[in-house]
């Protein structure tokens, strides 16, 4: 049942909590300047999903030429994004010592951008501003990759070894990161609160997260702008934008804390 003031009943639910995971997709930083990929005008609008996916990137040079064309494009605007009043909460939370951590499906690199430490970050789709190599692992910074793009290397190689560079995230066909998955579910059985931002809950297995939460004992709240197949389940939900919710829900958090 939906409560008459849902701020106020996060807020304090965000008090009670000892351990909370906050959850984010694309949505947290749409305000921040960067599109997601299912609203009108976002990614997937203007390059088809089919075309990136990861056996293509592998088997051909030309699948290889046309990612790094768009990440070059996406590249450039992650250089220029900063973080913003939603991503600034999560770090708020961790001062109040409630935070267990970030599980973001975002590789924009923005939570850590706003001060969260590496060991409150589990980025489960991986982070565009890191490169490697698919043979021997080899990192490359993203900044010095760029420079042999602009230089005219359509598909950057690794200095190490020759093999195929990609940028650290998980591409559709792409298993999961082990590491990270198995964190996240550690960390998620001993959350008392799942807050799920800006997330549309249809990209899995990301998507059985909020749902496994909740079979933990986690309380489950949704806040993104448009409706989620899991909103019957939740504990609450909020249709709102990510940054003014949270910012108003922090600022409830602390009088609260206060008192
Ligand atoms: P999505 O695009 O499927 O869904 C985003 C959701 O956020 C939508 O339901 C939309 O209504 C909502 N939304 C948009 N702006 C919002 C706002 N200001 N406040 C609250 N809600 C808002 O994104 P997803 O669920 O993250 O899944 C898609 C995949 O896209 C993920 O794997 C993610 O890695 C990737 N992605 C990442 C970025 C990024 O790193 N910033 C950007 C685009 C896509």
């Amino acid at each position: 049942m939906q409560e008459s003031n849902p701020i106020e009943t996060v807020s304090e639910w965000i008090a009670q909590a000892k351990r909370i995971i906050v959850f984010t997709g694309a949505g947290v930083s749409t305000e921040s300047g960067i599109p997601d990929f299912r609203s009108a005008g976002g990614l997937w609008d203007r390059y088809d999903p089919d075309e990136f996916r990861f056996r293509r990137f592998l088997e051909s040079e030309e699948a290889r030429k046309k990612y790094w064309k768009m990440h070059t494009e996406i590249y450039e605007l992650f250089t220029k994004v900063r973080p913003n009043v939603a991503h600034e909460a999560c770090v708020e939370l961790d001062r109040l010592e409630k935070l267990e951590c970030v599980i973001t499906q975002n590789v924009d690199n923005l939570h850590t951008e706003a001060g969260l430490a590496p060991d409150k970050v589990i980025e489960i789709h991986g982070n565009a501003l890191q490169v490697g190599c698919l043979e021997c692992d080899a990192r490359h910074p993203r900044a010095e990759v760029q420079e042999w793009l602009d230089a005219g290397e359509e598909v950057p190689l690794c200095r190490k070894c020759g093999g195929i560079l990609k940028p650290r995230t998980i591409s559709f066909g792409q298993g999961m990161p082990v590491e990270e998955m198995q964190e996240s579910e550690a960390r998620m059985k001993r959350c008392d609160l799942f807050i799920v931002i800006g997330s549309s809950l249809v990209v899995y297995p990301a998507a059985d997260m909020p749902l496994y939460a909740k079979a933990s004992g986690a309380r489950l709240v949704i806040i993104n702008m448009t409706p989620t197949p899991f909103d019957e389940q939740a504990d609450l939900v909020i249709y709102g934008k990510a940054g003014d919710s949270m910012g108003k829900i922090l600022e409830r958090v602390k009088q609260i804390l206060a008192n």
